[in-house]
C-alpha cells in the first residue's frame, strides 16, 4: 500500500543522492598512477628550475649552506611574517638549549593589502613595542627575518620579493629588497638601530630548527596557511651561484607548481572557482589544492553544488554558505576528528546558521575527507619527489633522511600527517623518511640561520 510506496521513494532518493555525491567526489579521489605522475612532473620541474630554465618551480637559492652544528650561541631577535599572525621573538641560544620569548601581533587585512609603507611601519611599531616590553631598548641584537613569500636572494641579508601569496598584496613591495624596506621603515620611525643579518623562508627556518637536533634533517616542509618545501641541494646543480662543492638550501616555492598548466587534469571546477575568487587567480595552483587557506573554500563550493542538486539541506540554498571565508579549514580538522564526530559536524554547521539532518552531517564529513585526503596525497607526492631527488643526487641505493615540518594543517588535522607519510612510503620506497614536527620553526630557525652566519663571520674561514 502507501507505506511501501513512501519507503520505496525514500530509498530511491537516498540511492540517487549517494550516486550524485559519488559523482561529485570522484575527481577528488586520486589513484596511485596519478600521484606517481605528479611526482615525476615535480621532479622534472625541479630539474628545470635548478638549471634556470622556464619552470613553475623557481628553486630559489637561500645562501644557507649548512645546518647548525650545535656550537651556535647568543641572543637573537626574530621576526615571523607570512602566516596568520606576525610575531616578534627573542631567541636565546645557549649550551643548555634554545629559549624563546615571543609576542603575537595581528596584521589587519587592510594592512596586508594596503600601501607597503604602512605595512612595514606597522612591523617596526611591533618591534619597538616588543623591545619596550622585554627591556631590550638600546640593544641592537642580530636579527633574522622569517619572511614567508618568494624572494630572489642575492645573499643571506638581501631578498627581492617576487610576488605576494596567501592573503597579502601590499603595494610597492614586489621587486623591492625586503630588508631595505624594513631598514627604511626603521629610519622613518627613527626607531633604534636593528642589525638585520638574514632573511629566511619559513621552510628554511623549519629545516634549521629541526636540524639543530637532528643532522639528518635536510628537508623543510610547511603545510599551514600556505604550503612550500626546501631541501639541501648539491651546489654544483644550482645555476647562478658560484662554487662546485658543498650544498645549498633551495627554497622550491612549490606552491606555484602547476602554474604553467601541468596540474590542469587534476583540478576540478570547484578548484577553478576557488582560484577565480582569490586575489591571485592562476597562481599558486598547487598551494590552492593543499593549504589551509583554501581547503575550507573548496569544501564550501562542493556543499553549495550538492545543495543545488538537492542532495544536501533538502535543496534549500542558504545565504550562509555563499559568503567567502565562512567555512574555516579548522572545521575540517574538527569534523574529521573521530569522536564525537557527527555531533561536532552538527554543532559547527548550526553555528553557521544551517540546520541539518544526520544524513547531511555524514555527507559533509565525506566531503571534508575527500578534500583533505587529496591535499595530503598531493603533498606526499611532492615530498616523494624531493627525497628521491636527494637520493639520486648522492647516487645512493637507499637514503635515510628527516623532514622537518610545521604548519597548522599538518599539525592539527587528525589524519593529514598519516596520509602524507603513507604516500611518501608508497612513492619513494627507497627512502627512509622520518617526519619531525618543529617547535616554532619559523622563529627558532631564523635565529639559528642568524647564529650560524654570525659564527661563520667570527671564525676565519680555512
Ligand atoms: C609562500 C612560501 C611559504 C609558504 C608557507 C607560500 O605561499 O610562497 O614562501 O614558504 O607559503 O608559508
Ligand atoms: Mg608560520
Amino acid at each position: 500500500g502507501r507505506g511501501v510506496a513512501v519507503v520505496t521513494a525514500v530509498v530511491t532518493r537516498l540511492a540517487t543522492n549517494r550516486r550524485l555525491l559519488e559523482e561529485t567526489l570522484v575527481p577528488f579521489r586520486l589513484d596511485r598512477e596519478q600521484l606517481a605522475a605528479v611526482q615525476v612532473q615535480m621532479q622534472e620541474a625541479m630539474a628545470k628550475g635548478l638549471r634556470g630554465e622556464a619552470s613553475s618551480l623557481r628553486m630559489l637559492p637561500t645562501y644557507v649552506r649548512a645546518v647548525p652544528d650545535g656550537s651556535e650561541r647568543g641572543d637573537f631577535l626574530a621576526l615571523d611574517l607570512g602566516g596568520t599572525n606576525f610575531r616578534v621573538l627573542l631567541v636565546r641560544v645557549a649550551a643548555t638549549g634554545v629559549q624563546i620569548t615571543s609576542e603575537v601581533y595581528t596584521i589587519p587585512e587592510l594592512m596586508a593589502q594596503g600601501p607597503g609603507q604602512q605595512l612595514f611601519d606597522h612591523i617596526v611599531d611591533c618591534i619597538v613595542d616588543f623591545q619596550q616590553k622585554k627591556g631590550l631598548v638600546g640593544q641592537s641584537l642580530p636579527l633574522g627575518f622569517t619572511f614567508s613569500f618568494p624572494c630572489r636572494q642575492l645573499g643571506l641579508d638581501q631578498g627581492i620579493l617576487l610576488n605576494w601569496t596567501k592573503g597579502f598584496s601590499a603595494s610597492d613591495c614586489v621587486g623591492q629588497d625586503v630588508v631595505a624596506l624594513l631598514r627604511e621603515a626603521i629610519r622613518r620611525r627613527q626607531a633604534v638601530e636593528l642589525n638585520v643579518v638574514a632573511i629566511v623562508n619559513d621552510t628554511v627556518g623549519t629545516m634549521m630548527s629541526c636540524g639543530y637536533k637532528d643532522p639528518r634533517c635536510e628537508v623543510g616542509l610547511i603545510v599551514g596557511t600556505g604550503t612550500n618545501a626546501c631541501y639541501m641541494e648539491e651546489l654544483q646543480n644550482v645555476a647562478g651561484v658560484d662554487g662546485d662543492s658543498g650544498h645549498m638550501c633551495i627554497n622550491m616555492e612549490w606552491g606555484a607548481f602547476g602554474d604553467d598548466g601541468t596540474l590542469g587534469v587534476l583540478s576540478t571546477h570547484f578548484d577553478a572557482s576557488v582560484d577565480g575568487a582569490s586575489i591571485n587567480p592562476g597562481r599558486q595552483r598547487f598551494e590552492k589544492l593543499i593549504s589551509g587557506m583554501y581547503l575550507g573554500e573548496i569544501v564550501c563550493h562542493i556543499l553549495l553544488h550538492l545543495t543545488r542538486l538537492g542532495v544536501l539541506f533538502q535543496g534549500q540554498q542558504t545565504q550562509q554558505l555563499q559568503a567567502r571565508g565562512i567555512f574555516k579549514t579548522k572545521f575540517l580538522s574538527q569534523i574529521e576528528s573521530d569522536s564525537p564526530a557527527l555531533r561536532k559536524v552538527r554543532d559547527i554547521l548550526q553555528g553557521l546558521g544551517l540546520s541539518l539532518t544526520s544524513d547531511d552531517a555524514l555527507i559533509v564529513r565525506e566531503v571534508c575527507q575527500a578534500v583533505s585526503r587529496r591535499a595530503a596525497q598531493l603533498c606526499g607526492a611532492g615530498v616523494a619527489a624531493v627525497v628521491e631527488k636527494i637520493r639520486e643526487n648522492r647516487g645512493l641505493e637507499e637514503l635515510t633522511v628527516t623532514v622537518g615540518v610545521d604548519g597548522t594543517l599538518y599539525k592539527l588535522h587528525p589524519h593529514f600527517s598519516r596520509l602524507v607519510e603513507a604516500t611518501v612510503r608508497d612513492l619513494a620506497p627507497r627512502c627512509k623518511v622520518t617526519f619531525r614536527q618543529s617547535e616554532d620553526g619559523s622563529g627558532k630557525g631564523a635565529a639559528l640561520v642568524t647564529a650560524v652566519a654570525c659564527r661563520l663571520a667570527q671564525t676565519p674561514r680555512i
